[in-house]
This record gives C-alpha cells, structure tokens and sequence, in this order.
C-alpha cells in the first residue's frame, strides 16, 4: 500500500502569517524520552456538529480545516505548542503531516496507560477530518488503512497491533462515527482484508441495544462494528423478549417469543413502547432496509420498509387481516439473517417461487410448522424444506403431521395422489422442484446443460419443453425415462437419496470380496463394486475395520464378474484430517496401494470427505487436503485420477475448485446441509442412496452407478509387468 504523506507546508499556507514559518516548518524533535509509538494508534474526529463548519465539498476546506486545528491547538500550552495529532486524513483520502513520528499531543495525555504504554507516549494519533454529524467516506478509510500499514512496516518510528477509539476509558464522543472502525479486525486494520464501509445506523443499533439490555437477566453483547449478523440479530430478540415480559432472555427466537408477539398483537405503527420500535427499526436497518433514522420514532420511511419487507416475502399488507396474522412471522424473520431481497447471485424465478411458498402455505393455508422462507433468490436448506412442507400439504398430509422430511407418509403419498396428474397447486409444485434442480445435463462431451424454462411454471399444459427437461433430467439421474410426474422422479426432486429402493449396479463395503461373495454380488444384480486401497489403523485398535484390499482379491472381484472402483478414508469423518500435508501423504500412499493391486494407470481413486462439512470448513480444509491429494498423485506421475466422495456441495465444490474427475455421492445422507439444496453434480459417477445388511454380517452401501461414467478397473497390469 503506497502512503504519500503532504507535508506541513500545504495547510500552513492557511494559517495566519504570525504563525505560518512555525506551522510549515518540519515537527519539532520529541524531547520526551519515553517517545515510543510502539503501542498502535488512537482514532480522532473533528468533533461534535458545528454550524460554522463545512462539509469539507473541496480540498482548500480540508486544508483551511487543519490550519484551523493547528490556530486551536496552539493557542496555549495543552499541546506544547504544536498541533496535537500525528497525522490527519481527509475525505477525499488527503494524508496530512501534523507532528508526523514525533510526539503528538492528542489522545487525553496522562490519563491513564494502556498495557503500561502512555496515551501520547506510546501511540500514534490519526485525526479524520469529519464531524458526528458526518460519516467516512471509502477514500477515507483506505488512506487511514493504508497509513496504519505504513506506520507498523515502513514509518521510522514503527508501532503496533493496537487500534482504539480516543474515547476508549475517557468522557468523549470522539470519534464519532469512525468509533465503530476503532478497533482490530475493522476494515481499517490493514492485517485483515478490506471489507469495505460499515454502517452507521446498525452501529447506532448496536450501541442502543447493548447499552439498554445490559442488565437484562442472560443478555449477550453483541459487537458494535456497524455490521449485521447474528450476534446483533440475537442481541435485538433479547431486548425484544425483554421489552415483552420474557425473562431471562435468550438468544433464540422460539415458541414462546413467538407467542409474546402474537399476544401483544401490534404492529408498529400502533406501538407505545418506543424501544419495541426501536428494536423493529433496528432489525429493519440489519435486513437492509431504510428506516427510521430516529430510533424511537416509527418514520413514514420505517413504514415504508416494512411495506416493502412484507411485499419481498410475498405477504399482502393491504389486506389488514393477513397484514396482522403475519406480524408475529415477520418479526422472526426479522431477527433472522435470511433475507428478502434478491441477493446479487440471486434468480428471479427461484424468488416467485420462495414468495409462493410464503404467501399459499404460511399466510392463506397456515402449515403450524413452517415459517416464512427467505425470499433471497437462493434455492437453499430452508425453500428445500418449505417446499417439502408444501409438498406435503398438497398430497394431503394433516396439517399437524407436516414436518418437512421425507417420512413414509409422504412417500406413500407421493406413490398415490403425487404420481397422478397434476394441475394447480401440485402441478406447480412439482414443475418448482424441477426448477431449483435445475440446470440438468444432456449427454454428450461436454455435457451441455439444460435450464427449466420458468414459462413451464405457470401452465397446466405439458408443453415440450417441460417433458424434454424432464426427460434430460431423468436420463441425468440414471432413472427410467417416463417423463412423468412418477414416484421415483418426485423423490428424486425433493431429496439427495431420492427413491432408496430403485435398483442399482453398484455397492461399496468394507468386505473382502472372495469368490463366493463375488458370486453372490454378481446375483443380485451388482456390476461393480467400491473397495477400500489402505487402512491406517493397527489391527489392535478397537476401530479397526479390516477394511483394506486384501492380496488377489482384485483378481477374485474381476474373475466374479465385476468390475471395482478404489476408495481411500483414512479419518475422514474428521476436519482435523483434512489438511494439504495429509492430502499429499494420503494421495502419494494411495498411488503405492494402487500400484501394489497392479490397478492399471487412469483408474480414479475416490478420497472420502465422510461428514457434513460446511462451506467454511471446505474453504479451510477440504479444499486444501484435495490440492495435496492432486499434488502427491502428480508428483508420482498422475497415473491415478482422483475422486471425491462426499454430499453434492463437497462434491460439486472439489470438482469445481480443485479438479476432481468423479463424484461419489453420498446421497442416503439427505439431512446433510450439504445435501439440502444442491443439485447432483455434473461429474456424478456414484449415488450412495441406501446402506443396509446384504447377508448376515455383510453390510452393503446400494450405489446407483450411472451409465457412461467412471467405468472403474475392470482389468489388472499383468504380473509380467514391471511398473
Ligand atoms: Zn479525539
Ligand atoms: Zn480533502
């Protein structure tokens, strides 16, 4: 980050002629001994609103301002005789010279020390030109970034990691709105990335809400950084249950907060209670929505927010019956982070449905169980299971039995009402879970892909276009080819396991295969079968699985009749386990295994994620142990390929960001959240959809092999070979 520091003689020229020689002449050498800015920086502002002061329109109003602070500060001997702040930073992203390395004068001299280190003797102080009735601008914080970078790397006189307000353990409002920057972490602290403005009416929330509660019997701060997130969220529900009696307060919106509003029974524009609309303009600002920019007051623009929200979420306001139904559901929403407004990645379509599921199944039919879903465009965990619960509605479920899983019920409903034809609220239900499965692929190489034409929403007519997705999409799915609305396609829609007892050519298990259990697999329909290349486990740890090849059973599996494809898990249940290192020892220990079972080159090894990581455990680990895994198999000479197993979300995410061949998916698991939500990935190979106990003793995984994909061995280098 280049810093240009203007020097002294730039605003000097604004001040009087008395004082201009001193005020452009180089900072007067500190002598104070315990000079030592190694303790970080203080962060000013101009002070309160003042009617004489400007709104800084051009730079000579930034450099009048400083002359004007140099004639303030020099007026008598509290800032020996100087201005007082090291550096000033303008809006336009001017850096200014004030007393530059030496000593300045400004951060509440003696009052007390801060880890031992004096206030002015031990830090820098960075004054913004900006008043509390202003906010920074982005030029602004990038340059107070950039010098706060250029004082602990480059500055002759290096200081610290610390970052505090002025009015941190001192009686001022300085500084002001930067207040909710004035800390580590913020998007000033050049060790983290930018993260761009906060905002200054959700910091404004923050402070009200952690000052108010702070006694409230189990309030939990949140922090006062100008950002939305749960923690604020949270904060908020408390003050809410507060405000309405519930006590001790806790960070959950449940029944019971639910009831609190629903008793109370007032929207806020006939509230009494002035935090209550403090509370809702708060969650209103955390939502994104422009509201009130008074607190207390319920504005015509806080009006018009909650307009808008109720229109986002698909939920009439006009209608007051409804409007005051939905207000209990609204303000969970409220305190909730979905949102409601389509985000940037966001699709329209996936939206009208979201704000139908909202406005049929939460507002008119009143599923007990659902609540409003997020209306973000984002087909996700929560539309799959309002969807679910729709679904389930329509086929005739009682209205107390909807839960939004797959249960036997639903199944069986599926079988009867579901699979017959379809017109209104089913027909569009049914054409939606098409659409968030959407795009499906069409054969070929690439794959081109096939979206789901949202004019096909909205008809009861079996238009062409629908019964071509629809039959792309069964192909895809290795499921037979009806194109219709049968029971095997609903489950396939609306879970990752789909219909668990279509058949399949594949299996996996931790069994050796001899001949007569090749045999038996053979019988019952299985062409190829999953084995594990290695076990890390001593046969003396009570984990042991036995589960590794043995020596000659790839030559037992293929003399059955099969075919096989090699699996590698050391402890992939574990985030621990993924890392590169391990991804590098693992990918080069499964090539020598592979090599020793004579699995001829181009085979594709599948390396399990077996649990439900998350995106953010993705980003951390999993996909750092897969570009190990793709390092240790390349530097052995990328004989091997390699797989992922995992849900749709591991899967689709490695084979994106890292290059994975296959996909082995984990389908049965369809509560996983990465499961939720995701359509089957475009390299799918494998559909582990059921586990169950194919002999006594012989637990079998029942994968749906699709026809086309990864053939897996089906042939051994011969003995005579050397590799
Ligand atoms: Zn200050
Ligand atoms: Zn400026």
């Amino acid at each position: 980050m280049p810093v240009t520091i203007n020097k002294r003689a730039t605003w000097a020229a604004y001040v009087p002629s008395a004082k201009r020689a001193h005020a452009a002449a180089p900072p007067a050498p500190s002598t104070n001994p315990n000079w030592d800015p190694v303790g970080g920086v203080f962060v000013h502002h101009r002070g309160p609103a003042s009617p004489v002061a400007t709104d800084y329109p051009t730079e000579a109003d930034c450099l009048r301002d400083v002359a004007a602070i140099y004639g303030e500060h020099t007026q008598d001997a509290t800032f020996n005789g100087d201005i007082g702040y090291n550096f000033l930073v303008c809006r336009h992203g001017n850096i200014y010279e004030g007393r530059g390395y030496e000593r300045g004068e400004a951060n509440s001299g003696d009052a007390g020390y801060i880890d031992g280190l004096g206030r002015n003797a031990g830090f820098y102080s960075i004054c913004a030109l900006m008043r509390s009735n202003h906010t920074a601008s982005e030029a602004m914080l990038r340059s107070y970034r950039a010098l706060i970078d250029h004082l602990r790397r480059e500055a002759p006189r290096r200081t610290g990691t610390r970052i505090l307000p002025h009015l941190h353990g001192v009686a001022t409002e300085c500084p002001g709105n930067l207040t909710m920057y004035a800390q580590p972490g913020s998007t000033i602290d050049p060790a983290v990335p930018w993260t761009g403005l906060a905002d200054v009416h959700i910091f404004a929330a923050q402070k009200w809400v952690n000052t108010t509660y702070a006694n409230a019997p189990g309030y939990l701060r949140c922090p006062e950084d100008g950002r939305t997130g749960w923690p604020t969220v949270l904060s908020l529900t408390q003050g809410l249950q507060h405000e309405l009696g519930i006590s001790p307060t806790v960070q959950n919106f449940g029944p019971g907060t639910f009831e609190a509003v629903k008793q109370r029974n007032k929207l806020p524009v006939a509230e009494t209670n002035a935090n209550l609309i403090r509370v809702y303009n708060a969650a209103l600002w955390c939502k994104g929505y422009w509201t009130s920019t008074s607190q207390g007051t319920w504005s015509a623009d806080s009006e018009a927010a909650l307009q808008k929200l109720y229109a986002d979420a698909g939920l009439s306001y006009s209608n007051v019956t409804m409007r005051n139904r939905m207000w209990p559901y609204v303000v969970k929403a409220l305190l909730r982070m979905d949102q409601f407004q389509l985000v940037a990645r966001g699709d329209v379509t996936v939206q009208r449905i979201q704000q139908r599921l909202n406005a049929r199944y939460v507002a008119e039919v009143g599923i007990p169980a659902m609540s409003l879903v997020p209306c973000d465009g984002i087909y996700s965990r929560d539309g799959q299971q309002g969807l679910m619960m729709a679904v389930q509605y329509e086929v005739g479920i009682d209205l107390n039995a909807i839960n939004g899983y797959f249960g036997a019920g639903t199944q069986a409903a599926l079988k009867g009402k579901g699979s017959g034809p379809l017109t209104g609220d089913l027909r569009y239900l049914f054409r939606s879970a098409c659409y968030v499965n959407s795009p499906t692929m069409l054969p070929g190489n690439p794959q081109v892909p096939l979206a789901y034409r949202p004019e096909d929403l909205a008809t009861d007519a079996q238009t062409t276009t629908h019964l071509e997705w629809l039959r792309a999409f069964q192909r895809f799915s290795q499921l037979p080819v009806t194109a219709t609305n049968d029971y095997t396609t609903w489950a396939q829609l609306l879970v990752s396991s789909g219909d668990t007892s279509r058949p399949a050519t594949g299996c996996d298990c931790i069994t050796e295969i001899t001949a007569a259990r090749g045999a038996q697999l053979r019988a019952a329909g299985y062409l190829i079968v999953g084995r594990y290349l290695d076990e890390h486990l001593p046969p003396t740890d009570p984990y042991f699985l036995d589960k590794a090849l043995k020596p000659g059973e790839p030559q037992a599996i293929l003399d059955a009749g099969l075919r096989f494809f090699p699996l590698f898990q050391y402890n992939g249940t574990q985030l621990a386990n993924f890392t590169q290192q391990k991804g590098y020892d693992q990918g080069r220990i499964a090539h020598q295994k592979a090599v020793e079972h004579r699995i001829p080159a181009g085979a594709c090894i599948y390396f399990a994620v077996d649990y439900d990581a998350l995106d953010t455990d993705i980003d951390s680990n999993i996909n750092p142990y897969f570009q190990g895994v793709k390092a240790g198999l390349a530097e052995l000479g990328n004989r091997y390929t390699f797989g992922v197993y995992g849900s749709r979300n591991v899967c689709l995410r490695v084979s994106r960001e890292v290059g994975a061949r296959w996909s082995l998916v984990s389908g049965m698991s369809w509560g996983y959240s990465g499961n939720l939500g995701f359509p089957l990935p475009a390299n799918w190979s494998f559909n582990q959809i059921r586990e169950y106990e194919f002999q006594p003793g012989w637990g079998l995984d029942h994968d749906v092999w699709r026809q086309g994909a990864d053939p897996g061995v089906s042939a051994l280098v011969p003995v005579s070979e050397e590799f």
